[in-house]
């Protein structure tokens, strides 16, 4: 719901309607099932989003969009396993904007559609560069967002892509968050299952902050638990945290799936995270998300990566 208030936010039917409705646009932004009242604040964030999203239809013909890289450690053995891409777009006049802010934009306009493939079509081609020199083949893992499964043919650009660019599905794996099953659970399901069909990997991103459905979780057959920051950031000193993120740990293994743990900055998170029984890491304390240049340079030094010491001298974790 947005609320306008006469007579501060407008004298006439037309005014309170249209900044009642500025309101609402920005409800729908941040999730929905909420209100906004109209403020200043309000009205610029509106603007904002409408300049973005104008900008948004030039940004891939003008090609401001780039990827970033970032790995993910399997704990046990030390090695790179593969790394997480992440869209970056630099605006002419904005400069880089987050894509925390621009992915929603592109999820109501639609924009959404032709973003995915650029970013699947260019993580394919940069993640067959990764292993030139004939190094362990490392996966490529791409977010996806909710609403590409509404319209029904993710599962045919997924697959084109992977043929264009002769690409093992099983090197490949999609992020979906938890609400991916909410809108339309079966029709959802049945594209999970057909990418799964495929030998294409599923992972569960950000779990734990949705509202889960543990049925749902159990019919898609999901390769790894990507466990979220929010519970990772005060591990050290917050008991609730450990215990939510045991259980993911231990709900993750009773079905079959890998845990990845998102956010880690810290030896000490690292350390309680070993302890606990966690697969695999993903965070700044390994590397910031990289240019693909950087990226390459990352993995040709790091094999296997030596996780940072502690002043002692002695190897954490
Ligand atoms: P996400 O999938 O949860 O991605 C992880 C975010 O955490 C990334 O932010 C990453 O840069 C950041 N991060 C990684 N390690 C650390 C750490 O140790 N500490 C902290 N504080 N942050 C860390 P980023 O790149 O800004 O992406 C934000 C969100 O935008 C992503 O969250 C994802 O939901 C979405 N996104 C990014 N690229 C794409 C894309 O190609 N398609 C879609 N649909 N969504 C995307
Ligand atoms: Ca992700
Ligand atoms: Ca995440």
């Amino acid at each position: 719901m947005g609320i306008a208030h006469f007579p501060g936010d407008g004298t006439t039917l037309e005014q309170l309607m249209s900044n009642a409705n500025t309101g609402l646009h920005q409800v729908k932004l941040a999730g929905r099932n909420d209100l906004q009242f109209f403020t200043p604040i309000v009205q610029e964030r509106s603007a904002r989003s409408l300049r973005l999203t104008n900008a948004l239809h030039q940004a891939i013909q003008r090609g401001e969009f780039s990827l970033e890289y970032q790995p993910q450690l399997e704990l046990s053995s030390h090695h790179i396993f593969g790394a997480e891409a992440l869209v970056r777009w630099t605006h002419p006049d904005l400069g880089p904007v987050s894509p925390a802010e621009f992915i929603p934009l592109a999820e109501g306009c639609g924009l959404i559609f032709p973003i995915s493939q650029w970013v699947m079509c260019c993580a394919l081609q940069d993640a067959h560069s990764w292993t030139d020199d004939g190094s362990t083949p490392l996966t490529v893992s791409v977010n996806i967002s909710a609403t590409q499964f509404e319209r029904g043919d993710l599962v045919l650009m997924v697959i084109e892509q992977l043929q264009a660019e002769a690409f093992p599905p099983d090197r490949l794996e999609l992020e979906l968050s938890e609400s991916v099953t909410l809108a339309d659970p079966e029709k959802a399901l049945a594209q999970l299952e057909q990418l799964y069909v495929h030998g294409i990997r599923l992972a569960i991103d950000d779990f734990g902050t949705g509202y889960s459905s543990l049925s749902y979780l159990k019919r898609i057959r999901a390769h790894r638990l990507k466990i979220d920051q929010s519970f990772i950031r005060d591990l050290a000193v917050n008991e609730d945290d450990r215990a939510i993120v045991l259980t993911i740990i231990n709900l993750a293994r009773s079905m079959g799936m890998r845990t990845i743990a998102e956010g880690v900055e810290t030896p000490e998170q690292l350390g309680l995270l070993r302890r606990l029984g966690c697969d695999e890491i993903q965070g700044y304390l390994l590397s910031k998300p990289l240019p693909q240049a950087a990226f390459v340079s990352f993995i040709k030094d790091q094999v296997p990566f030596t996780l940072p010491f502690r002043s002692s001298g002695q190897q954490i974790g």
